[in-house]
């Protein structure tokens, strides 16, 4: 009898294992399948210069409406691509097709205009993520300053030279390196000297709390006096109420992004948005 019910148990716990895992699955294969379909979107968010309200770059941020599944958020998109080893093909095909809207942006005559590219850890260990951008820079004939890739503070990534290689690599294709969400996870002082960065950005929760908490604000204060001091650009994240933006202004914040400026929108809302604010 005890051996019967156990052996009920565990199968009654692997069924559940398997129908996540399987769910899992059919989520890693539908991805696979909008990868190579085109099914997957870009939508795009604008940085703006705080004093002018020029816009300096966008953002580019991954959508997925499966027929199958739903709205699936980023980061599931990419823990499923990690978990699946798609992680490399879904990142040629962010690079590549940011590259090419912001081609056709350029020859729309919107010269200047970057474009940021979110790029996940995991892509720093493969060790061909320059050989990537470059493929990408030459197919789109793109000039490397046009392209910001945008990484985040993890243990995993500053620990490795292989990561700091891929760094330098990149910085010497001529590509610039920004700190997304800085001030949420483990980079210390020395990995700010020790890493090729060009911009930082304020996480959104700093910049949330601001005006009401001092100790954000003076978080804030600290990051705008670093990156000056280090020579880097920085943008602020996040950005929801005109008194934040005031704030951020006063403060020497250099760029601003949020709902309050614009939310991410399709490609063809960017075209009109770039019309309206470069006319
Ligand atoms: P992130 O890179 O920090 O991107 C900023 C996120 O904040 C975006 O969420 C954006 O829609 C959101 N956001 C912008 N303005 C505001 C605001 O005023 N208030 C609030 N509350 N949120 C704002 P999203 O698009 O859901 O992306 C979430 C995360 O997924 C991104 O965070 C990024 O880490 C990751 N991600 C998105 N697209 C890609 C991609 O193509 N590749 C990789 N590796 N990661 C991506
Ligand atoms: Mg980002
Ligand atoms: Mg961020
Ligand atoms: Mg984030």
């Amino acid at each position: 009898y005890a051996k019967h019910s156990s052996t009920v148990m565990v199968q009654c716990y692997e069924m559940g294992m398997d129908e996540r895992r399987l769910r899992k699955q059919k989520l890693a294969l539908a991805l696979q399948g909008a990868i190579e379909q085109d099914q997957l979107v870009l939508y795009y968010q604008p940085i703006y210069e705080l004093e002018g309200g020029a816009i300096e770059s966008v953002e580019a941020l991954l959508r997925w409406h499966s027929s199958e599944h739903g709205v699936i958020h980023p980061l599931e998109i990419i823990a499923v691509a990690e978990h699946h080893g798609l992680a490399h093909k879904l990142n040629e095909w962010v690079l590549l097709t940011a590259s090419r809207q912001l081609s056709d942006w350029h020859q729309a005559g919107f010269s200047g205009l970057k474009v940021n590219v979110n790029i996940s850890p995991s892509i720093f260990m493969d060790g061909e993520l320059a050989s990537t951008v470059h493929n990408v820079l030459r197919a789109t004939a793109l000039s490397a300053s046009s392209l910001v890739l945008e990484i985040t503070e993890d243990t995993s990534l500053w620990d490795t030279k292989g990561s700091i290689a891929t760094l330098e690599q990149l910085r010497k294709l001529g590509v610039e390196i920004a700190l997304d969400d800085f001030g949420t996870g483990y980079s210390s002082f020395s990995h700010l000297r020790q890493l090729p960065l060009n911009k930082l950005k304020i996480d959104k929760s700093f910049v949330a709390d601001m005006t009401t908490d001092p100790k954000a604000l003076s978080l804030v204060k600290t990051i705008i006096a670093l990156a000056a001091s280090l020579e880097m650009k920085v943008t602020a994240e996040g950005v929801e109420l005109k008194e934040q933006q005031l704030q951020l202004q006063q403060l020497g914040c250099e760029l601003g992004q949020g709902y309050l400026l614009a939310k991410p929108m399709a490609a063809i809302d960017m075209t009109a948005e770039l019309q309206s604010t470069c006319a």
